[in-house]
């Protein structure tokens, strides 16, 4: 048995402060370090209810407390998820953590308390969360900032990206026109940052909903051989996209996405060979994989390419194609849509890109999409064609009407969605809509060009040109007579769809 002066010696000596009260909850003994703690001599408070050491406010709660721990003890944490307090003999209080344990004497229950005063911790910890809620708050700041300078850049860009564009077809002078195409490249590479800037910064603010929907995975299959069909080609690349014929789950705008920054990657770091969008069903889910047989990724950069900003052996401020945000848009959709995204990749050999979406029950309408052949383009006399253009951005339109007219074609312009309907009413007769999403006053693009269906005839072409992807193919998938494109949108771009779809 060890004497109570060793026992007494041995709790003196730990760090934290320790009392020992009996079952009415008088303090019996009270270590060293209480007195450092509370500022009490040990033998003010033997003796004294534990209560002395408490804030008056939780002085009669405790006592309740305490008779119910002795009730039913065990060794425990005390006020798990509350915040505790100590008072000290001065009157100021502290935050302490506090264990307890039973000692069992006979039929008296005595509990030893351990003391510790958690103050620094605790202003660590409010430090940390201020910290933390200061950097979210930066962020969201942040992100708002560059959803809104993005979205107000867009619109002068794109004037400026099509008015070169116009320009440099109304110039005979070869040595001008080199200028005005490499104005149009620095504009472009202007364009593709904001948009890729804009993206992150609406997936980062949430200002993303998701709008999860049962679709026809061919429709958007057939959409991305059209947007990437020329690109692979121009490479010399072959581009093979599979027919699923099969209806998912998911956001199909979000999905589109990816498989467009997936597609456009895999066509860039490949020189030679395929680059193919592969399907496969099975156990519910449709497995999506993009393939390539390019340049490949080392497996010590696969864990980083995900990352903002990063690309594979360039180093900052050194030129460069694209800026490392691709991965970056793809990983945090992924995120959202609870998707994960897998990498394989042999260097010198190709890299496959796949993730799974849950298949829906809903049955695939088997028939396939009608496709319009673009190859035909060529073909087309601008000046026979009937344009109506609507736009509410004024620098926009103005450009657009330019750049349309030089290349021969009859344009009319409207400001609203009722101008357009009176026009479409009137005497004009028209072969082709081009028009805005967003209109003024809440109208769509996608109404304009349901009202133009309606009254003109019901496969009447139009191409919708949209800062927002997400609504815009939701309501017109797989719509043959109709092209979808988003902004900002090259001179080049714009004068091939025109093209196409008046040949189709
Ligand atoms: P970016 O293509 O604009 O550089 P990304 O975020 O899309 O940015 O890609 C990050 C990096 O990952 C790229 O710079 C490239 O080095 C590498 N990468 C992405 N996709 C492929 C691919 N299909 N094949 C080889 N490397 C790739």
């Amino acid at each position: 048995m060890l004497s109570s002066e060793l026992v007494r010696s041995v709790l003196d000596s730990a760090p934290d402060a320790m009392i020992i009260i009996d079952s009415s909850g008088q303090i019996l003994f009270a270590n060293r370090q209480v007195s450092a703690l509370f500022g009490y001599a040990a033998a003010e408070l033997v003796g004294s209810p534990i209560e002395t050491l408490l804030p008056q406010r939780f002085r009669a709660r405790h006592v309740g407390h305490r008779s119910d721990y002795t009730n039913s003890v065990r060794v425990r944490p005390m006020g798990i998820g509350l915040e505790l307090f100590g008072m000290r003999k001065d009157g100021t209080e502290f935050p302490v953590e506090i264990s307890l344990s039973p000692i069992e004497q006979g039929n008296d229950i005595r509990v030893a308390a351990a003391i510790r005063d958690v103050t620094e911790r605790r202003q660590t910890e409010n430090a940390l969360k201020e910290a933390r809620r200061e950097a979210e708050h930066a962020n969201l700041a942040k992100s708002r900032f560059l959803a809104t300078a993005s979205h107000d850049l867009r619109q002068p860009l794109q004037t400026l990206g099509l008015l070169s564009g116009a320009l440099r077809r109304m110039n005979k002078d070869e040595e001008y026109r080199e200028i005005l195409r490499e104005q149009e490249l620095a504009v472009d590479a202007m364009s593709r940052l904001l948009n890729a800037l804009l993206d992150i910064s609406k997936l980062e603010s949430g200002a993303i909903k998701l709008e999860l929907t049962d679709f026809d995975m061919d429709a958007l299959f057939e959409q991305l051989r059209r947007d990437f069909g020329a690109l692979a080609s121009d490479k010399g690349l072959q581009l093979a996209i599979d027919k699923p014929h099969v209806c998912v789950h998911s956001d199909p705008a979000l999905v589109g996405q990816m498989l467009r920054n997936l597609l456009s990657n895999a066509i860039k770091y490949t020189q030679k060979g395929t680059v193919e969008l592969h399907c496969e069903i099975g156990g519910g889910k449709l497995r999506i994989a993009v393939r390539d047989t390019g340049v490949g990724i080392a497996p010590d950069q696969v864990g980083l390419i995900f990352d903002e900003f990063y690309q594979i052996g360039v180093t900052p401020n050194s030129s460069r194609d694209g800026y490392g945000l691709g991965l970056s848009i793809v990983q945090r959709i992924a995120r959202l849509l609870d998707l994960k995204v897998n990498v394989e990749s042999d260097v010198g050999k190709g890299s496959r890109f796949s993730f799974e979406l849950p298949a829906s029950d809903v049955a695939q309408s088997g028939a396939e999409p009608r496709v319009a052949d673009d190859s035909s383009g060529e073909k087309i006399v601008g000046k026979a064609f009937r344009i109506l253009l609507v736009e509410d951005e004024p620098g926009v339109r103005n450009a657009m009407r330019i750049l349309l007219d030089i290349e021969g074609y009859h344009v009319t312009t409207a400001a609203t969605a009722e101008e357009a309907l009176q026009l479409l009413r009137g005497s004009n007769k028209f072969d082709l809509l081009v028009t805005d999403y967003h209109l003024e006053g809440g109208s769509t693009g996608t109404q304009v060009i349901a009202s133009a269906r309606e009254i003109l005839d019901d496969s009447f072409k139009a191409i919708l040109v949209t800062g927002d992807t997400s609504s815009a193919v939701r309501e017109m998938q797989g719509d043959a007579n109709l092209r979808i494109t988003s902004k900002p949108i090259n001179s080049d771009e714009l004068l091939a769809l025109v093209k196409a779809l008046l040949a189709a």
